[in-house]
């Protein structure tokens, strides 16, 4: 349990140490398909599923490899999807200053699955759209387009459900 909470002491700071980077780039950046565990606050249940993270940089850049850590700073926690999926993109706007950011995660929630409705192949969506991802529909297109979202999880695209699995207390 130390270590799936490891990242409330985690410091952004140090997670990030010395990979900003200062480019002359402005094209969208997507790192994709990045693993994640984490669990949710209300049940003590593992969540789990694939975070998907772009930003259109100004002028600087995170090291690619610093992304799906701090992705792992944030599910490390006992959590929420949309609060997850906000404090990446909060963290990316404040670090580096982007035209935009944008993450979607997708998770199954054992919560979901193991009690309750039952869905045993549900899954649940949110996303974070910051900036340009939020003002201009293209961006945000391309964007969902590039993670190609309904086939990101095998074999449970047909039941995807968009929504929340884990709001209140129930
Ligand atoms: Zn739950």
């Amino acid at each position: 349990m130390r270590f799936l909470t490891s990242g409330y002491d985690a410091d952004i700071d140090q997670v990030l140490n010395n990979a900003l980077f200062t480019v002359d780039y402005n094209e969208m950046v997507i790192v994709k398909d990045i693993d994640f565990y984490s669990l949710c606050e209300h049940h003590l249940l593992p969540f789990f599923g694939k975070c998907h993270v772009a930003y259109l940089p100004t002028t600087k850049v995170i090291g690619l490899s610093k992304i799906p850590r701090l992705v792992d700073v944030f599910s490390r926690r006992l959590q929420v999807q949309e609060r997850l999926t906000r404090q990446i993109a909060d963290t990316i706007q404040t670090k580096i200053s982007p035209h935009g950011v944008a993450v979607v995660i997708e998770a199954t929630h054992l919560c979901m699955s193991m009690r309750g409705v039952e869905k045993q192949n549900s899954f649940a969506v949110t996303s974070a759209m910051l900036g340009a991802f939020h003002d201009q529909a293209r961006t945000r297109m391309e964007f969902l387009e590039l993670i190609k979202l309904r086939n990101a999880i095998p074999g449970v695209r047909d039941s995807a459900i968009p929504g929340y699995a884990c709001v209140g207390d129930d």
